[in-house]
């Protein structure tokens, strides 16, 4: 077995959905200081690992109305701390950060220094770069591994899963196969725009993007400060990525009878 199929099935065993492989020269362009080679200067490989976020954690909509234990005005409050962020986001980034340290340790006991990137951002970080920033992205490394394409909502969406993943990335001297870009649009693009339409107006089109292309660049900007306001003000929750119709179990029909 290659060390790339070790590696995969060992991300597998350990809950990831999706693995892909990008070479370091689909990075060109990365804003100072944040490109694969000024953390690995050796990197041959960037490896992006996607954890699926249970469907039933972002369709949540009618959930805990007239429920005993809580009051009406505090439903949204606690669908939005303990749905969403806790479970579909904190935890689930700490199951990635995990894995990242495992597939990381992985590779260097086969003798190939690598690095990983948490994306958890406890510590420094969380207070010293901008909100929505990392010290490398993840969404970047995910579309570059051909693992999606990024959709309206600035979000990866994968042809599989749709937005509803979340990724964390491995940096490695080991030369692993790179997988091909997606070739084909996941995300369905101006003739759907529910996510911007949802969105409480934190995101606007890019001028002159190529509405048929696989957007491998952001076709999008997030007024990050307005998104920030609008979950507390609005408990939008995530509604750019929830809402999206992409990667769903079932038709909506089929949802709508195991309500
Ligand atoms: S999280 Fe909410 S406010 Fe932020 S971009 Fe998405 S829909 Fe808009
Ligand atoms: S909601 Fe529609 S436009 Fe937005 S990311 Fe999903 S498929 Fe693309």
């Amino acid at each position: 077995m290659g060390l790339k199929q070790e590696l995969t099935e060992l991300a597998k065993g350990q809950g990831a959905a999706l693995v892909g492989v990008a070479s370091p020269d689909r990075f060109e362009g990365a804003p100072r200081g944040h490109h694969p080679r000024d953390f690995v200067p050796g990197v041959k490989s960037v490896v992006s690992v996607g954890m699926k976020i249970p469907e039933l954690l972002w369709d949540w909509e009618d959930l805990l109305k007239g429920a005993e234990f809580v009051p009406a005005e505090a439903r949204m409050e606690v669908l939005q701390g303990y749905l969403y962020q806790e479970m579909g986001y904190n935890l689930i980034n700490e199951a990635l950060a995990q894995l990242a340290l495992r597939l990381t340790t992985f590779l260097e006991l086969q003798g190939h220094r690598s690095f990983y990137f948490s994306p958890v951002t406890r510590g420094g970080a969380a207070d010293r770069i901008p909100f929505g920033r990392g010290l490398i992205s993840h969404r970047h490394a995910a579309v570059r591994a051909g693992l999606g394409e990024f959709g309206l909502n600035n979000i990866v969406v994968t042809p599989q899963f749709g937005p509803h993943v979340r990724f964390v990335t491995v940096l490695t001297e080991a030369e692993l196969p790179a997988d091909p870009l997606l070739a084909e649009k996941a995300c369905l693009g101006v003739g759907c725009s529910i996510c911007v339409e949802d969105c409480p107006g934190a995101i606007s089109l890019r001028d002159g993007f190529d509405q048929r292309a696989v957007w491998y660049d952001t076709p999008a900007r997030t007024d990050i400060p307005k998104c920030r306001e609008a979950r507390s003000v609005h408990f939008c929750l995530g509604r750019c990525m929830r809402k999206c119709p992409v990667g769903r179990i079932g038709s909506p029909e089929d949802r709508a009878a195991t309500r």
